[in-house]
């Protein structure tokens, strides 16, 4: 609508006035007029299927804002510090569409590949294993973050544009990560999605400029965030305009050595309840271990979660990144399988890529 939101009030109370979904764009620009001429603070928000207004104002202030107003549905007074992000403001959920397969919706979505793009062979080797396994989406690193200098850094923006060319082949859209903001406007054309990493979590400068566009962005926690703290990063997406958020819990540091992380499943169900947003478990990183990835994501499924991230390799002994813990790919089939067969005794089922045929 144009009516930027207001970065910072210092006002004692806010209020969350969700807009009635038939009201007109002049309907809801003419209650922000009102609203600013009553002295009150008031920025526009889309978030969910509803477009929300946010007002600043005291406490008192907030008790009058609905009376007699036919364009707000209903006033929220948020008791959390993220405010767009929480169920109530779209208690039906936000559906985020990745490519034409939407994440927040009932079909549980098996999203799959490499950690890292390392060639054109290796790449199609993973996405055919991942189409003819019944996955919705091609996962990649193309800019990869790593924890060594020494380590293979990826591809950069070759390996972006190979994950493109498989695209084509296979029918399936894709995710890939972004570590700068000064990355976002080449990859824009060419990705599905972003990948927030888990140390860019608190990259406040990415999240903003993330929020700046109207690609989906995987949210990554990181490993020593609390859900707060997670939530609020979301936050920055919601309040700068990007609704198009999916949460990724992919582990927490523990005191746990025997697996990579401590992959944190309650927090997927509370974030559910908590949140509107689709809630997905990365049972990769978050074991370390391909032994357990296909029971942990069996057990994200249980939890509620929206869907699952897995890494695959055609030959995990040979991976430049990430291979003790890659699935192989006669491996991955019978896990889609496996959560196919329990997403039908929950009365779900599994979403399925959209576009052209693939795997052959
Ligand atoms: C990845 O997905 O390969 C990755 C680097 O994940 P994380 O940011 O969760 O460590
Ligand atoms: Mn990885």
């Amino acid at each position: 609508l144009g009516l930027g939101p207001l970065p910072f009030s210092p006002a004692s109370a806010v209020a969350l006035a969700v807009i009635d979904p038939k009201a007109t764009e002049p309907e809801v620009r003419q209650l922000v007029e009102d609203l600013r001429h009553r002295q009150l603070e008031a920025s526009v928000f889309d978030v969910g299927t509803g477009v929300i207004a946010v007002t600043c104002a005291s406490a008192g202030e907030i008790d009058g804002l609905v009376d007699g107003n036919p364009v707000i549905e209903r006033v929220l007074v948020p008791e959390s510090r993220y405010r767009l992000a929480r169920r109530d403001v779209c208690p039906t959920g936000t559906v985020v569409d990745v490519g034409g397969v939407p994440i927040g919706a009932r079909p549980f979505v098996v999203i799959a590949g490499p950690c890292a793009v390392e060639n054109r062979a290796q790449l199609l080797a993973a996405a055919r294993a991942v189409a003819t396994a019944g996955a919705a989406v091609l996962r990649g690193g193309a800019f990869k973050p790593r924890t060594s200098p020494h380590d293979f850094q990826g591809l950069g923006l070759h390996g972006v544009e190979l994950l493109a060319e498989v695209r084509q082949v296979t029918g399936l859209p894709f995710i890939t990560e972004v570590v700068e903001p000064g990355q976002i406007e080449q990859m824009y054309g060419i990705v599905d999605g972003f990948q927030v990493g888990a140390r860019n979590m608190q990259n406040f400068e990415l999240l903003k400029a993330l929020a700046d566009q109207d690609k989906p962005v995987l949210l990554k926690r990181g490993p020593g965030a609390t859900v707060e703290e997670w939530l609020l990063s979301a936050e920055y997406l919601l309040v700068g305009g990007n609704d198009q958020v999916v949460l990724c819990e992919r582990g927490i540091r523990t005191f746990n050595t025997h697996t990579r992380y401590t992959l944190d499943l309650a927090t997927v169900a509370f974030a559910k309840r908590e949140t509107h947003l689709p809630v997905i478990v990365d049972p990769s990183h978050a074991t370390g271990d391909p032994g357990l990835v296909p029971p942990m994501a069996l057990a994200a499924l249980a939890a509620g979660a929206d869907g699952v991230m897995v890494e695959v390799h055609p030959d995990p002994e040979a991976a430049l990144s990430d291979g003790y813990q890659a699935v192989r790919p006669s491996d991955i089939g019978p896990l889609v399988g496996q959560l196919a067969t329990l997403a039908a005794g929950l009365g779900r089922n599994l979403a399925t890529r959209s576009g052209v045929p693939g795997g052959s």
